[in-house]
């Protein structure tokens, strides 16, 4: 089979050239890094379990209307993706206080937030992702005043809904990050949801137990962290039948 083109290689994901124009295949790694770069492992499955996570998540909210990249699931660690063009943000929701915030504002964990808050983050490994006002984002052209208008609306539409869907299986959406790209069709750009959205890039907690179900659990070492990304797929309905086994067979050679 002929290799294909590689497109771009993240932390966490690679990006082939997809089998049509205009598509990308986004392959998933078991890879893990954190606190840019200075962490490094591997957590077993976890590819496999980020891929069908991030597809259920992007199927439902494309069923409330909300736009997305994702195009169907290829295999285990695969999907196609339209390919379009990454608005330099990481955009942030949180509804209670953790992780940066929680420090920033000497705020202990789990407090919740009035309202839910929005924060714009700088993408650039280089800088370590500063966080920008949107007065910078206009200022330097990463997107204009009707791009922040859009991705606002749809960060807090995002939000809303799976603040509800996870609430309907016992987890509470503490924050998450999202990544937004704009896909051009003749004159016409639309801005949609891109990247991934899984258990890397949310903080997720047991409603009953409190217990952390996403990346803080490696961030933070605590052990547990493939149990606790198979305990998220298994609440969504979504582990491969036959449970985590099937998770062990060849597709993690891959
Ligand atoms: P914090 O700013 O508290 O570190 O992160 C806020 C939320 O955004 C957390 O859910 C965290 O997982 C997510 N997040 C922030 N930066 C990144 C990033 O560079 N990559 C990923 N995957 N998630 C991020």
């Amino acid at each position: 089979m002929a290799r294909r083109r590689q497109i771009y290689e993240g932390k966490a994901k690679v990006l082939f050239e997809g089998p049509e124009p205009g598509t990308l295949v986004q392959y998933f790694k078991d890879d893990a890094t954190a606190f840019n770069n200075k962490k490094r492992g591997t957590i077993t499955g976890k590819g496999v379990l980020n891929n069908r996570i991030s597809e259920y998540l992007m199927l439902r909210l494309g069923e409330i209307g909300v736009p997305t990249h994702f195009v169907r699931r290829l295999n285990m660690r695969e999907q196609l993706v339209r390919e379009v063009e990454i608005i330099p943000l990481e955009v942030v929701v949180r509804n209670v206080a953790a992780g940066s915030l929680a420090q920033r504002f000497g705020l202990s964990e789990g407090t919740p937030l009035p309202r839910c808050i929005v924060e714009w983050y700088f993408k650039s490994d280089a800088l370590n992702d500063p966080m920008v006002s949107e007065e910078h984002i206009t200022a330097f052209g990463w997107a204009t005043t009707q791009d922040l208008d859009e991705m606002m609306s749809l960060a807090l539409r995002i939000n809303d809904f799976l603040c509800g869907l996870f609430l309907g299986v016992g987890i509470r959406l503490v924050d998450f990050k999202i990544e937004f790209g704009r896909l051009y069709n003749g004159d016409d750009m639309q801005i949609v949801l891109a990247d991934e959205i899984s258990p890397d890039s949310c903080r997720l907690w047991d409603i009953r137990t409190g217990d952390k179900m996403d990346k803080d659990r490696f961030r933070r070492d605590l052990g547990g962290v493939e149990e606790a990304y198979q305990e998220v797929a298994r609440r969504l309905g979504i582990l491969p039948e036959g449970g985590p086994r099937d998770l062990k067979g060849p597709a993690l050679m891959q």
